[in-house]
């Protein structure tokens, strides 16, 4: 079984969140399976890419409107990541140091979809599944099926994953001329309340298409930024599929990011030795708690509570536990945070920025990692805590309702508060200080997280499952 995923990350080769990890590891985990699973995603001016770029496999053009793009397609050097990654290389479009946030970005990934089925129809290299990312390439399942120049591959099945739909890829109908001549008989599947509306596109074309958790699965249904109707109409061909994490990149027992390597076995001494470390770099007590907070700066984060809810602790805990936040964004609640930083002086760090290797040091040194998320689908954050030993104080919501069990209940993992408020996260930090102070329950538990099993195996299963299900009915 031949399968192409299709993204615009991959970690390490590039990555700005859950997407890039999960396209990072997922083929490597099917390839395990003994299924044949590779990457086509754009060219980044990266530098992992300058280190381990293979060959050149392709060359090609695309017309976009009435201008014409040269393209290439290259190959990364083989055994460099467990599977195949091709990278579709468009000077003037898809030649950039980053992957989000250019004023073309329409015409980038329209181009970078059209790109890659040319490529693949010209060299017959059909796979027998495309499985798209996200609405930068949702139009895949579209464009198979309608595109004139693509007739080739008309009939393989497809499978989009919804790793965020609060993100659409939203444009207007005059972009329609960017795109690959297709029967304009079949435009309204590209539509979605008079805008070409990819991700919509994607889910009404796809064969199957799955939410990256069951929980955010059931919650687009009532809210999806738009689209709960769709998700509602094509709920027969919706799955909910957990995502996993790698535990080639994120193991406290061999993480060459962090200081001290640990286990389940040791894992006081090496939580205690990581968090003197990092406290020392930030100017902080490492005999308080530690509470810690790594994401985007966005609303769906439930990061604009952060500074109010940072000076509620202050007020209330004064002196008694460490906040330090890694993150960037929204340049508002960047300013309220670094404004509440310059306020306290005491007890916080803020960092602003995007920093790969400091989180791996976070997640190993803090005790605690909140998230207070409004929207999340899946959330990897709260795992890759549970891995390295840290408590997780999440919002109910989503993938995390779905991972993180409250102290209260049976088998617990964290501490989960009801809604995305200041008092709510207050309590769960209130919570999360009297569980400090009770050691012994605190070194249980952190030990039982350590032990649970949230790796790709059963979720990478899963997916090639419904690969064989889809690929059976033809
Ligand atoms: P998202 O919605 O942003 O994709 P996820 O929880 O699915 O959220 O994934 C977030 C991933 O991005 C995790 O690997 C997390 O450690 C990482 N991350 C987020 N912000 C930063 C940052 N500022 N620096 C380093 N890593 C970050």
């Amino acid at each position: 079984m031949k399968i192409y995923h299709i993204s615009a990350e991959c970690y390490p080769i590039a990555k700005t969140g859950g997407l890039g990890d999960v396209v990072g590891a997922l083929p490597k985990y099917q390839n395990l399976l003994g299924i044949d699973s590779s990457v086509i995603m754009p060219w980044y001016d990266k530098p992992f890419l300058r280190e381990h770029l293979g060959q050149e496999v392709y060359t090609g053009q695309i017309l976009q409107g009435n201008q014409s793009y040269h393209f290439s397609v290259l190959k990364l050097k083989k055994g460099v990541l467990g599977f195949e990654v091709y990278l579709i290389k468009i000077p003037g479009l898809l030649d950039r140091q980053e992957v989000y946030g250019f004023p073309d970005e329409v015409a980038q990934f329209i181009a970078f979809q059209h790109a890659l089925l040319r490529w693949i129809c010209d060299t017959n290299m059909a796979p027998d599944l495309f499985h798209c990312h996200d609405h930068h390439t949702g139009l895949i399942p579209f464009f198979i099926e309608n595109c004139y120049d693509f007739q080739a591959l008309k009939g393989i099945p497809t499978v989009g994953t919804v790793h965020n739909g609060q993100y659409q890829g939203w444009m207007n109908w005059e972009n329609a001329e960017l795109m690959p001549a297709f029967d304009i008989s079949k435009g309204g599947l590209l539509d979605w309340y008079n805008t070409i509306n990819p991700l919509a596109a994607m889910i009404k074309c796809c064969w199957a298409y799955n939410t990256v958790s069951t929980g955010y699965l059931q919650e687009l249904f009532i809210e999806a930024n738009g689209l709960e109707g769709l998700f509602v109409s094509e709920k027969a061909k919706g799955y909910g599929i957990i995502n996993g994490i790698d535990d080639d990149i994120w193991n406290p027992e061999n993480d060459p990011f962090i200081e001290a390597n640990y286990a389940a076995e040791n894992l006081i001494k090496g939580k205690q030795q990581n968090k003197k470390t990092l406290c020392k770099q930030y100017g902080l007590d490492f005999r308080l708690p530690l509470l810690s907070f790594i994401g985007r700066f966005a609303i769906e984060k439930g990061a604009d509570l952060l500074a109010p809810a940072i000076q509620e602790i202050s007020l209330k805990f004064k002196g008694k536990v460490n906040v330090l936040i890694l993150g960037s964004g929204d340049s508002e609640i960047e300013s309220l945070i670094r404004q509440i930083q310059f306020e306290l002086k005491q007890n916080i760090a803020v960092i602003i920025g995007y920093d790969e290797r400091l989180s791996h040091q976070i997640y190993a040194s803090t005790d605690f990692i909140i998230m207070p998320s409004r929207v999340e689908p899946c959330g990897l954050n709260q795992l890759y805590a549970m891995k390295y030993g840290t408590i997780p104080i999440v919002r109910k919501i989503g993938g995390l309702k779905d991972t993180v069990v409250d102290l209260v209940r049976k088998n617990p993992n964290g501490i989960v508060f009801k809604e995305a408020t200041v008092k709510d996260m207050i309590s769960g930090v209130r919570r999360a200080l009297t569980l400090y102070n009770d050691s012994t329950r605190l070194n249980e538990l952190r030990k039982r997280n350590m032990g649970l099993d949230y790796s790709w195996n059963n979720s990478a299963a899963k997916y090639v499952q419904l690969y064989q299900n889809l690929i059976n009915r033809l």
